[in-house]
């Protein structure tokens, strides 16, 4: 035991947080973790996991409309929003509650409080109640995560704009949304509350949805999300929101002109939840997104004081932060120093259809001055050419030239979230496209195609 109260603070019971402080406790360490809210952080009480069920609610229609193409006498009858709601929440619970049941039973203390910092081993905990007391602790540990960020340049955004928290709780389903954004976020939500039966329309200000992603995904995703019903409008942008006498929102648009809708969704983006930690304390200045600055072993510039997850902004994925956190045990605690490796990370984006995607855009390869091939495949998948519809799947895979190792890996269809955890495991094995080539096909499925894809785009 060392001269401070704990070995191990941790400041938020998210993925990361939570599972630092389990493995460290398991390893003998005395370990507290202080979370304002219950134990679960974004991922579990707003964000993947209630997500994820709202995903699944919205896609029943769909589902119904298979179903009369295969012959059932099916009929979709009317969505009860406040009883899904209410039973999102209730797993929610149970979830937060096992959580909290994993840290007691590896003996972290859980403290429901704020904490900030006093100095690099001392934090100031401050409950709901206002009641605050001192701890200190050998290692602290930032895990606090990121929050919606609403853009300043709009007046009536703050008063009138909804984040993706509020999207869990609302009173009633609205009859009309926008959503503002072309990010992970917007176009989730968009197939969510479009299969709902919400009128969408997703006004994004620049050229193309989903930045970042490769150009065919984008372009893919973005006709499909319209094929479907979702109206999207680019360059886009609301300038100032106010409400009209029946409390609806009205948007005044940067293109002119004004469109009123039920609600308006802002998924502008996320911000390092940094505000109220008093990192003045110990001179650490957060960087221009409002990130912590870390080294690849998750330190700070203190030496005792660590962060992982979405506060570090470097990928903002749950499953990233688990290792982060995993990574930070390794260096700490078991004198073998792990820095986790950030290079092909595969991600699915739950919009509808999904993406599921790892390694290099075919912009990111061009920058890299990397010479690639391209192997790209669209087609109706066969359950579609069944009922008669016109969605496509989309595949691509990117090669290097010289050494035939397939670079990045693009999909958007059904099933593109579980396909891609498969392909993630070939790109990070930097697998060749002879050895994908030489994997035999499984047959009849759409991933079939990742395996049998012959000819390079010209
Ligand atoms: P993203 O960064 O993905 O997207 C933000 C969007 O908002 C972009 O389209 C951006 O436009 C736009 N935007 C930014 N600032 C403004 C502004 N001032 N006015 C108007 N539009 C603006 O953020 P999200 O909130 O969608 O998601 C946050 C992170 O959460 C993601 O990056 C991801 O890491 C994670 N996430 C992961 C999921 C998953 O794994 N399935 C699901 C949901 C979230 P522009 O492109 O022009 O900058």
């Amino acid at each position: 035991m060392t001269k401070y109260d704990y070995d191990l603070f941790v400041i938020g019971a998210g993925s990361g947080g939570v599972r630092a402080a389990r493995l460290a406790a398991q390893l003998g360490k005395k370990v507290a973790v202080a979370e304002e809210d219950r134990p679960g952080g974004t991922c579990v009480l707003r964000g993947c996991v209630p997500k994820k069920f709202m995903v699944y609610a919205s896609e029943v229609p769909e589902q119904i409309d298979y179903a009369r193409g295969f012959g059932w006498d099916a009929q979709a009858g009317s969505f009860d929003w406040n009883a899904f709601r209410d039973r999102n929440q209730a797993e929610l619970t149970r979830l937060s509650q096992i959580y909290s049941a994993n840290l007691v039973k590896a003996g972290v203390e859980i403290v429901n409080a704020h904490a900030a910092f006093a100095d690099a081993h001392t934090l100031v905990l401050t409950t709901k109640s206002g009641g605050q007391r001192r701890v200190t602790a050998d290692t602290i540990l930032i895990a606090v995560g990121g929050w919606p960020f609403l853009p300043q340049h709009c007046p009536g955004v703050a008063e009138h704009g909804l984040t993706s928290n509020d999207m869990f709780l609302l009173p009633e389903l609205p009859k009309t949304m926008a959503i503002v954004g072309g990010g992970y976020i917007a176009v989730e939500f968009a197939g969510i509350m479009h299969g709902l039966g919400v009128d969408v329309t997703l006004l994004y200000r620049g050229q193309k949805i989903l930045r970042g992603f490769d150009d065919e995904v984008r372009d893919h995703l973005s006709n499909e999300m319209t094929l479907r019903g979702v109206k999207i409008h680019t360059e886009c942008d609301p300038v100032k929101l106010h409400l009209d006498e029946k409390g609806r929102t009205v948007v005044t648009l940067n293109t002119g002109g004004t469109a009123t809708f039920d609600k308006v969704l802002y998924a502008s983006g996320r911000k390092p939840k940094t505000e109220g930690l008093n990192l003045d304390a110990l001179g650490i200045k957060p960087d221009v997104h409002g990130a912590v600055p870390v080294d690849p072993f998750s330190r700070t510039e203190v030496e005792n004081v660590y962060a992982i997850g979405d506060v570090t902004n470097r990928a903002n994925l749950t499953p990233v932060a688990i290792r982060e956190a995993i990574a930070f045990v390794e260096t700490v605690y078991k004198a073998n120093p792990t820095a986790y490796d950030h290079e092909n990370i595969p991600t699915a984006v739950f919009s509808q259809p999904q993406i599921g995607t790892v390694g290099l855009t075919e912009a990111e390869a061009v920058e890299k001055g990397i010479e690639f091939d391209v192997y790209t495949t669209r087609f109706k998948p066969m359950k579609t050419s069944f009922v008669g519809g016109n969605s496509r799947i989309f595949m691509k895979l990117i090669v290097e030239r010289k050494s035939d190792v397939v670079i990045g890996v693009h999909m958007v269809g059904g099933d593109a979230g579980e396909i891609i955890q498969l392909a993630g495991i070939a790109v990070k094995a930097k697998l060749t496209k002879a050895q994908w080539d030489a994997t035999c096909a499984v047959h009849p499925t759409a991933a079939e195609e990742l395996v049998t894809l012959k000819d390079k785009r010209a």
